[in-house]
C-alpha cells in the first residue's frame, strides 16, 4: 500500500459501459434484477480491484450507484416522494429516477459545473425522515469480504439539503432539524461496523458562494456528527472550488480531515496554516479528477511540499482532485489513438498510478523507487516534455494570429445593422424559422456510421445526404417557412462535428463519461492549438441554398459552447483556447457569407454551463465568452445577419451579458414557461429580436394551432411583433418526422392567422 494515498471516488458504469448495458436490459424486461445485482457486484469488486493493485490507501464504498447517489441518499433518508409511496425496492428506485406509467419522474440537474446530472429530491415539511442504510452497510461488508477496507462515502447534509427542493414551497434547511438526526442515526449504525473506520462526508456546496444560514449550521452540524461515535473519523471533503469559507468553521469541530481541491480552488492554499493549527488530516487534492491529461509528478510533489511547509507531512494524505467520475474509466481500450497524443492522457485507472507514485517520492524520496517506478516516473517527466514541445500542440501561426487579432468585432451598429438586413431580406414581422437539425432516421445515421467506418464511398454517401437535404428543403417550402436550414444530417453532434474538422482536436473510442443513469457521453479533447484547415459547413449549406430561393440559414457552433462540452487542455487558459475557436468560426462565417449565405446562426447552446460556482468570477468568465463569440462573428458584414441559439430558458441573471453578445436575433427555449421568462428581455429594454420557441420539442406531442396562436399572442404581450421571431424551441433532431411535419405546419398555420388579425 502507499502510504497516505487517497481516491475521493471511482467511475462506475464499468470499463467497457457494463452497468450501461445491464440497466437498459432490465428496463426493456429483457432480465431481471439478479442479473443486474451481478454485475453490479462485479464491477465492485473489480473497482476495488483496481485501486488495491494501484496500493491506494483510503478507497471507497458506496461510490457506487445503480443511478444516481443523490437518489441513493434520499432513499437512505427516506426521502420518498407521495407520488412512488405505494411502490418498493427496485421498482420504487427506478421509478423516482425514470417516472412509470402512474407517476413523472423526479427531476434532474447538473452536479455543479460537471456534466454529471443528479436527481433532486424532493422534501416537504410534513414529510418524516426514515432511515434505511441498508445499501451503504451492505457495500461495505462487501469489500470486507472481497477483502479491502474502505471509507465510507455520503452525501453531506448540508449538501443534500442545499441541492434539494421543498414541493410545499419554503427553503429546504428549514428541514435541518429533521434530516440530521436521520444522519445521526445512519452514523450509530455505520459505527456497528467496525472499530474504525472512516467516512467521507461530501460537501461541494461549500465551494459556492454560502449564505449565512447555511454558514452558521456548518459548526452545529459536524459537532454533532463528529460526536456520533469514538469509531468513526469524519473527513469533510469539498471540490471544483476553494472552500475558504467552511474551512474556517471546520477547523474548529472534531471532525478527523478535510478535502481541499488545489487544483481548481487554488485559494485553499490560504487556509493551510487553519489547518496545520488544529492539527486536522488534509486530503490535498492534487491530481485531476475532471481532466483527462497525465499528471506533472515532480510538479505536483512540488505543490506538495509548498503545502507541507505549513500542514504537518504525516498529516497530508494525497488524493485525487474530485471523484475521478468525471473521467473516462481506462486508456487500455484506446487502441486507435495516435500514440503520441495517447502519451498525454491519463483517465481514472491511470491516475491511481500517478497518487501512489506522488505518495512514494513525496514521503520517501527519488531514491526509493524501485526500478519499475523510476521508469514510470522519466516516461511521466517525457511526456510532459513532450507536450511542452511536441508540434502537434505548438502551431506558431496560430499563436501569432492570435497575438495579432486586430478586430474583435464586427461593423456596425445593430440599429444600423438591422436596418439594413430587414431592407435586403425582406422578412415580415414574425418570420418563422426553425433551429437548425431536423429528425435523425434510422437511414442518415446508418449512412454516416457506413462512411465513417469506409464501407460506403464518398459519393454515394454525399449523394445520400443531399437526398435528405433536398426532402427538407422541399418540405420547408410546401410548409411555407420562410426561413430555411439544411437540417444537418451530416452531423452527429454540434461539437463533435467541428472538432473532427479543426486542428487540434482529438476523439476517443472509449472515453466515456457518465452523464446520468445509464447515460454515458464522450467528449473530445482540445490538445493543441486550434485551427481551421478548410471550410467545414460551406459545401451542405451551398448545396442547400442552390435547392430554394429562400433565404438558407448557415448553422454554426460557438466557441464557448464547443469549449464547454470538450475536455480542454490544461496548459492554455480556457479564454485563449475559446480564442483560437473563435477563430476558426470567424472564418468560417467569413467563408459562408461570400458564399452568399445571408444568415448565419452561430448557436451557443452551452453558454451558460461554463458559469464559475463562486459569483466573484463570473465576471471574468462573460468578459471573455461574450468577447469571443463577438470574435468568432467578427467577420459578418453589416446585412449578414448572425443568429445565436441557446437552450435556456432562465436568463434573469444574464441578460446584460446576452445583450452583450449583440446577436442580431436570439432563439431561446421558452416554450415551457409561456411568456413568464420573456419578461426580462422587455424589462431591460432588449433591442435586438427574439425567437422565444413556440412549442416544446422534447416531447413527441404535437402542439394544436389554436394553441400555438395562443403562446403568440402571450409573446406579443411583452414584445412588439417587429421584434419577435416564431420557432420551436430547439432542434428537431431527436423528433420523427410524423411529429415534425404537422408541428411546423401548425406553427405555421398559427403565424398566418395571427399576422391577418393584426392587419
Ligand atoms: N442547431 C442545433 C440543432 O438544431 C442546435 C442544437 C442545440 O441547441 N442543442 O440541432
Ligand atoms: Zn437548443
Amino acid at each position: 500500500m502507499s502510504k497516505n494515498t487517497y481516491v475521493i471516488g471511482f467511475p462506475r458504469i464499468g470499463e467497457q459501459r457494463e452497468l450501461k448495458f445491464a440497466l437498459e436490459k432490465f428496463w426493456a424486461k429483457k432480465s431481471d434484477l439478479s442479473e443486474v445485482e451481478k454485475v453490479a457486484k462485479a464491477l465492485k469488486q473489480r473497482h476495488w480491484e483496481y485501486q488495491k493493485n494501484a496500493g491506494i490507501e483510503y478507497m471507497s464504498s458506496n461510490d457506487f450507484s445503480l443511478y444516481d447517489n443523490m437518489l441513493d441518499m434520499a432513499l437512505t433518508l427516506g426521502a420518498v416522494p407521495k407520488r412512488f409511496a405505494t411502490l418498493q425496492n427496485e421498482e420504487l428506485y427506478f421509478a423516482m429516477a425514470r417516472g412509470n406509467k402512474d407517476a413523472v419522474a423526479m427531476e434532474m440537474t447538473k452536479w455543479f459545473n460537471t456534466n454529471y446530472h443528479y436527481i433532486v429530491p424532493e422534501l416537504s415539511l410534513d414529510d418524516t425522515y426514515t432511515l434505511n442504510a441498508q445499501k451503504i452497510l451492505t457495500e461495505y461488508k462487501e469489500a470486507k469480504e472481497y477483502g479491502v477496507t474502505p471509507k465510507i462515502n455520503i452525501i453531506g447534509p448540508l449538501t443534500f439539503l442545499g441541492l434539494s427542493k421543498r414541493v410545499d414551497g419554503g427553503d429546504t434547511y428549514e428541514l435541518y432539524s429533521k434530516i440530521l438526526p436521520v444522519y445521526e442515526q445512519l452514523l450509530q449504525e455505520i459505527a456497528k461496523l467496525d472499530d474504525s473506520i472512516t467516512v467521507q462526508i461530501d460537501e461541494p456546496i461549500f465551494v459556492k458562494d454560502l449564505e449565512t444560514t447555511v454558514l452558521s449550521l456548518i459548526k452545529p452540524t459536524y459537532d454533532t456528527l463528529a460526536n456520533v461515535s469514538k469509531n468513526i473519523k469524519i473527513a469533510v471533503v469539498t471540490y471544483f472550488e476553494h472552500a475558504c469559507e467552511a474551512t474556517k468553521i471546520l477547523v474548529n469541530t472534531p471532525i478527523w480531515g478535510i478535502g481541499l481541491d488545489f487544483l481548481y480552488g487554488k485559494e485553499n492554499f490560504d487556509s493551510l496554516e487553519l489547518i496545520a493549527n488544529a492539527n486536522k488530516t488534509l486530503i490535498a487534492g492534487v491530481v485531476d479528477g475532471r481532466n483527462i491529461w497525465k499528471n506533472d509528478i515532480e510538479q505536483s510533489v512540488k505543490i506538495l511540499q509548498q503545502i507541507a511547509f505549513h500542514v504537518n507531512k504525516e498529516n497530508i494524505l494525497i488524493s485525487s482532485s474530485c471523484s475521478l467520475l468525471h473521467v473516462p474509466f481506462t486508456l487500455q481500450y484506446e487502441e486507435k489513438m495516435n500514440p503520441e497524443i495517447k502519451n498525454w492522457l491519463s483517465y481514472g485507472v491511470e491516475k491511481l498510478d500517478e497518487i501512489t507514485l506522488i505518495s512514494k517520492i513525496f514521503f520517501y524520496s527519488k531514491e526509493a523507487l524501485n526500478s519499475k517506478e523510476q521508469e514510470y516516473l522519466s516516461a511521466n517527466k517525457k511526456a510532459n516534455i513532450s507536450r511542452k514541445t511536441s508540434p502537434l500542440i505548438h502551431d506558431v501561426k496560430v499563436q501569432e494570429r492570435v497575438k495579432n487579432i486586430g478586430k474583435y468585432e464586427r461593423e456596425g451598429e445593430y440599429e444600423q445593422r438591422i436596418k439594413i438586413q430587414k431592407e435586403k431580406l425582406g422578412y415580415l414581422p414574425l418570420a418563422t424559422t426553425t433551429i437548425g437539425s431536423f429528425p435523425q432516421t434510422p437511414e442518415i445515421r446508418h449512412a454516416r456510421r457506413q462512411y465513417k467506418n469506409g464501407n460506403l464511398d464518398q459519393t454515394s454517401y454525399e449523394n445520400e445526404m443531399k437526398k435528405y437535404i433536398d426532402d427538407c428543403v422541399a418540405f420547408q417550402e410546401e410548409c411555407g417557412l420562410e426561413i430555411l436550414v439544411h437540417g444537418e444530417p451530416e452531423r452527429n453532434d454540434m461539437v463533435e462535428y467541428f472538432g473532427e474538422q479543426l486542428n487540434g482536436y482529438g476523439f476517443s473510442q472509449n472515453g466515456w463519461v457518465q452523464s446520468y443513469g445509464s447515460r454515458c457521453v464522450k467528449p473530445p479533447f482540445i490538445y493543441g492549438d486550434i485551427s481551421r484547415p478548410k471550410p467545414m459547413t460551406v459545401e451542405w449549406t451551398t448545396y442547400a441554398q442552390s435547392k430554394t430561393k429562400k433565404v438558407m440559414k448557415g448553422m454554426l457552433t460557438g466557441p464557448v459552447t464547443i469549449l464547454n462540452w470538450s475536455f480542454v487542455r490544461d496548459d492554455m487558459a480556457r479564454s485563449e483556447v475559446s480564442k483560437q475557436i473563435a477563430l476558426g468560426i470567424c472564418d468560417e462565417v467569413d467563408d459562408l457569407q461570400k458564399a452568399g449565405i445571408k444568415i448565419i446562426q452561430v448557436d451557443e447552446a452551452a453558454f451558460k454551463e461554463g458559469y464559475p460556482l463562486r459569483k466573484a468570477k463570473v465576471q471574468t468568465y462573460e468578459d471573455w465568452a461574450v468577447r469571443d463569440f463577438k470574435l468568432a462573428v467578427s467577420s459578418a458584414n453589416q446585412e449578414t445577419q448572425i443568429h445565436t441559439h441557446m437552450c435556456y430558458s432562465e436568463f434573469n441573471d444574464i441578460i446584460a451579458t446576452i445583450e452583450a453578445m449583440d446577436a442580431d436575433v436570439i432563439s431561446i427555449e421558452t416554450a415551457r414557461s409561456g411568456n413568464e421568462l420573456l419578461k426580462i428581455f422587455a424589462k431591460v429594454g432588449y433591442k435586438q429580436e427574439v425567437g422565444p420557441g413556440v412549442y416544446d420539442i422534447h416531447s413527441p406531442r404535437i402542439p394544436s394551432v389554436d394553441e400555438i396562436v395562443t403562446q403568440i399572442y402571450s409573446l406579443l404581450e411583452v414584445l412588439p411583433k417587429e421584434q419577435l421571431w416564431i420557432n420551436p424551441d430547439c432542434g428537431l433532431k431527436t423528433r420523427k418526422w410524423e411529429e415534425v411535419k404537422p408541428s411546423l405546419k401548425n406553427m405555421v398555420e398559427a403565424v398566418r392567422i395571427v399576422r391577418e388579425a393584426l392587419q
